[in-house]
């Protein structure tokens, strides 16, 4: 059965991360510093030392591969919920090569290579992670 809850946009927030930030712990820092318990985001640019993978449902643990190059971020698109109270980004990136071939998957770590530009949309319910034993992960609680 779908889980579901009704939210309202707080406000809408476009960020510019620069050269060398770390991806992941700078859009956490935003939130936490903005308070922001739930939301979305969607973003591109470029990446460097990309650590991408995916979740084993049997194993119940993550693979991962780590791309050292910088690559284009064709399109990483994710969630903001809160696990432990503090916020917690689930995102996904379609990641392409100098040939343009794309690889993609769940986002572990990046490095921003040259820009990475956020549009986030911040939701006024907060949404937090709840630990789901039989598939091994912090699903969301709507
Ligand atoms: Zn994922």
């Amino acid at each position: 059965m779908t889980k579901e809850k009704e939210v309202t946009t707080r406000g809408e927030f476009v960020l510019r991360l620069e050269r060398g930030a770390d991806v992941l712990p700078a859009i956490v820092d935003f939130c936490a510093r903005r308070g922001i318990m739930s939301g979305a985001l969607r973003a591109i640019g470029a990446v460097e030392s990309a650590k991408v993978g995916y979740y084993d449902l049997g194993a119940k643990k993550y693979e991962w591969v780590e791309y050292p190059e910088a690559m284009e971020v064709v399109s990483m698109t994710g969630n903001i919920a809160m696990v432990d109270s503090a916020p917690f980004i689930h995102a996904h990136v379609v990641l392409s090569d100098t040939k343009n071939n794309c690889i993609g998957g769940h986002l572990f770590s990046a490095r921003v290579a040259v820009t990475l530009e956020i549009h986030l949309s911040a939701f006024n319910e907060p949404i937090s992670r709840t630990l789901d034993n039989e598939i091994g992960l912090k699903l969301l609680d709507v």
